[in-house]
């Protein structure tokens, strides 16, 4: 049976960058060697490591002044660096789910990190506006898309202190002004790579600054002097992620992508609100494009189980909602194919009929 992958992360990604990750792994630039058996500073690998970088600058169009790192640790250890490095006293957070929460209780180590607004009262059905930042922080911290909840912000805000966003779930999902943020991270298993490699877009400018001493694998300028190669790189996650840069590229970059992923958003979007068994969990200006979560109608609560049995056996995998919110999320990332989305609406048409 065909399977539709709408699994939250680790999830979909191109069916090239698997088979050509694979391929790699057997043999690498047709060495007779596998890419996990050959060191990361042979000449063959740095080429890896410079495309990518130089991929990742073209489709984002970063300005000069920035660097772009592939490193360990996750988007968690970025909860971490990011205050370590960048706060001296103070930082603000913006508040909108799970993740940046846990941002937020890192920071905290380091000094006065302050929430400037919170949706926790409605369970992050929403993003917060109309808030203020204070202009005596270090930086301001935001998530902008929320992979639990299925809310994005959508535009790139105006910060009077560096902006500092956890992009883990919707980077080079639509073109962006990077020129507005100080720094961008991310795991890459959501939308980029196989788990194991960090992305981080940081402002050159910005280091430097605080008094604390900083453990050399933590400090950013420890990796940006050494091109990311200072320890031993997750070597195959960035062979994966070049794979998906390059398949980015071919498709014409960022603003194809957008628009697909918009038309692929509004099906299901539009499905939830046609259809009579089904409704939507957020507000709908916040709706995220990667993330989208939905639940059975009061009228049909009972149903859930049913629906979750009934689209598992069309091959649909990974919609159940995560426990905070129940009901389902189909996580709709660049490399889901919009036939996915329409074997799902099927599917949610078909169980209407039903009853
Ligand atoms: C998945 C996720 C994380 C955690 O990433 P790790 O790489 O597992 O540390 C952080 N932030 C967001 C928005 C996520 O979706």
């Amino acid at each position: 049976m065909k399977k539709y992958n709408f699994n939250p992360g680790p999830s979909i990604l191109p069916q090239s960058t698997i088979e050509q990750t694979a391929q790699a792994i057997l043999d690498f630039n047709g060495i007779g060697l596998s890419l996990m058996e050959i060191s990361h500073r042979s000449k063959d690998f740095q080429a890896v490591v410079n495309e990518a970088v130089d991929l990742f600058k073209e489709l984002l169009s970063i300005p000069d002044g920035y660097s772009v790192l592939f490193l360990g640790g996750g988007a968690s250890l970025q909860f971490c660096m990011v205050p370590y490095n960048l706060m001296e006293k103070k930082s603000a957070y913006l508040n909108t789910g799970v993740w940046a929460n846990k941002a937020l209780k890192e920071a905290k180590l380091f000094g006065e990190a302050v929430e400037v607004a919170s949706s926790k009262e409605a369970n992050y059905t929403y993003i917060p506006k109309n808030y203020s930042i204070p202009v005596d922080a270090d930086y301001f911290h935001i998530t902008t898309n929320n992979t639990i909840y299925g809310t994005e912000i959508h535009t790139d805000i105006d910060s009077p202190v560096p902006l500092i966003a956890d992009m883990s779930s919707d980077i080079l999902s639509r073109p962006m002004d990077v020129s507005k943020y100080g720094l961008i991270y991310g795991g890459a298993q959501k939308n980029l790579a196989p788990a194991g490699v960090t992305f981080v877009i940081i402002k050159e400018a910005l280091l430097g600054k605080v008094s604390r001493p900083i453990p050399t694998m933590l400090d950013y300028r420890t990796h940006l002097k050494e091109g990311s190669l200072f320890n031993t790189p997750p070597v195959v996650p960035i062979y994966g992620a070049l794979q998906t840069l390059r398949w980015l590229k071919s498709l014409g970059g960022l603003k194809v992508m957008e628009k697909m992923n918009l038309e692929k958003a509004a099906l299901l979007y539009d499905e939830i609100e046609r259809n009579k068994l089904f409704k939507g969990t957020v507000a709908v200006e916040d709706r995220s494009l990667m993330n989208i979560c939905f639940v059975m109608d009061e009228a049909y609560k009972e149903l859930e189980e049913e629906f979750y049995k009934f689209a598992s056996e069309r091959g649909m995998i990974g919609i159940k909602g995560h426990r905070s919110v129940g009901g389902f999320r189909a996580s709709t990332y660049n490399a889901l194919p919009k036939e996915s989305v329409i074997a799902l609406v099927d599917c949610m048409k078909e169980f209407e009929k039903k009853h």
